[in-house]
């Protein structure tokens, strides 16, 4: 009975792999189509200073409403991209549409903000980042000082030459880099020091402890005077609580971003909150 058992559990577990393997194809062939037929979109989430309360940037952040799969995930989607071949392909559309976007708010008179771009690690290990970037900003009329990428802690970033050369040009022609999530992955004080990053995004999960748990208040203390001594901008990402945010200004965090402070929204809503709760911020420089 416990040899049956134990053999339904082994089919169960295979069977669940190859609807996971079958969904990941499924998906894959609706996001190429996806691409090709324009479908996916970009929300759009102010980030603030929270010294000044002035908004600094909009992070561009992937949605998928699928007719067939529904909403899926970025995490997910960015997981298919990267197993079936798709990854450039969709980190170019959503850099180009990011900036594209960026200049159409510029020209409707809102100048001085940035965008921030997620930006897949295996991305930095090929040799045309820099290059697409280069010409992404000349195509759309962006400087390199409004763009910022983001990019996940990711062991290969410190151990690829190609990943340290593709930073180090990028940092040169004068694009930001940020390092998100900062905490949950593979960091490495001496490695950090090295890197050619410029931004520190504290992960949400610290920032979720942050009024409750005196552990968490004091690594992000750490991590802000880390920051300090690198000459490197924090962002506390996940802001939910006005005790959150007044901790992290006491702490000098310089940016902030949250539901708390305002969500993700469509590229189309964002003109009209700029409008309303944005503009005296961005404009008042
Ligand atoms: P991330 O870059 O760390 O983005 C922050 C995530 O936290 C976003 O989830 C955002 O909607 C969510 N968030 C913002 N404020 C709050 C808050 O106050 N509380 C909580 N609980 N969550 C908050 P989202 O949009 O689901 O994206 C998840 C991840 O997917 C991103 O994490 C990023 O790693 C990746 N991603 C999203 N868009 C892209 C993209 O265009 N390209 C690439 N390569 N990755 C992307
Ligand atoms: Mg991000
Ligand atoms: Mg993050
Ligand atoms: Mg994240």
């Amino acid at each position: 009975h416990a040899k049956h058992n134990r053999q339904s559990a082994v089919q169960l577990f295979e069977l669940g792999m190859d609807e996971r393997r079958l969904r990941r194809q499924k998906l894959a062939v609706g996001l190429q189509a996806a691409l090709e037929k324009d479908e996916l979109a970009l929300h759009y989430q102010p980030i603030f200073r929270l010294d000044t309360g002035r908004i600094e940037s909009l992070e561009a952040l992937l949605r998928w409403q699928s007719p067939e799969f529904g909403h899926v995930s970025p995490l997910e989607l960015i997981a298919v991209a990267e197993h079936h071949g798709l990854a450039r392909a969709l980190n170019e559309w959503v850099l180009y549409r990011a900036c594209r976007q960026l200049r159409q708010w510029q020209l409707a008179g809102f100048d001085g903000l940035k965008v921030n771009v997620n930006i897949s690690p295996t991305m930095f290990m090929r040799g045309q980042l820099a290059a697409a970037v280069a010409h992404t900003l000349r195509e759309t009329g962006i400087s390199a000082a409004a763009l910022v990428l983001e990019i996940t802690e990711d062991t290969s970033l410190w151990d690829t030459a190609g990943s340290l050369d593709t930073l180090h040009e990028l940092r040169r022609i004068g694009v930001e880099i940020a390092l998100d999530d900062f905490g949950t992955g593979y960091s490495s004080f001496s490695h950090l020091r090295q890197l050619p990053v410029n931004k520190l995004k504290i992960d949400k999960s610290f920032v979720a402890d942050l009024s409750t748990d005196q552990r968490a208040f004091d690594l992000v203390k750490t991590i802000v005077t880390l920051a300090q001594s690198l000459e490197m901008a924090v962002t506390a990402e996940g802001i939910e609580l006005p005790e959150q945010q007044q901790r992290l200004q006491q702490l000098g965090c310089q940016l902030g971003q949250g539901y708390l402070l305002a969500k993700p929204m469509p590229a189309e809503a964002v003109a009209g909150w700029l409008a309303r709760d944005g503009r005296p911020y961005a404009l008042s420089v």
